[in-house]
């Protein structure tokens, strides 16, 4: 059982999708469903994937506009946009 604390250890750790495929199942849930801290982390994992593809980019030396974003940051991102118009 996930506890806030040991998300936000984890998330401070590793990057999400480095953890073992249970543990990041967990943790899915756990941000999914948390009413205290999904929220941040939530961020924290949208931003470890906007990391990641930066990364990416800088060892493939490609423009950033050619490297796809993933479907699940893209439906994360258009939440955000959506939420923050409201
Ligand atoms: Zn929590």
């Amino acid at each position: 059982m996930w506890r806030c604390k040991h998300v936000a250890n984890a998330l401070a750790k590793h990057h999400y999708w480095e953890l073992p495929w249970a543990r990041r199942i967990g943790l899915r849930l756990h941000v999914a469903l948390c009413f205290v801290c999904g929220r941040f982390h939530r961020q924290v994992m949208l931003m470890q994937d906007a990391a990641n593809i930066f990364h990416k980019h800088e060892e493939e030396d490609d423009p950033a506009l050619r490297i796809p974003m993933p479907d699940e940051s893209k439906r994360r991102l258009k939440e955000k946009l959506r939420a923050s118009e409201e």
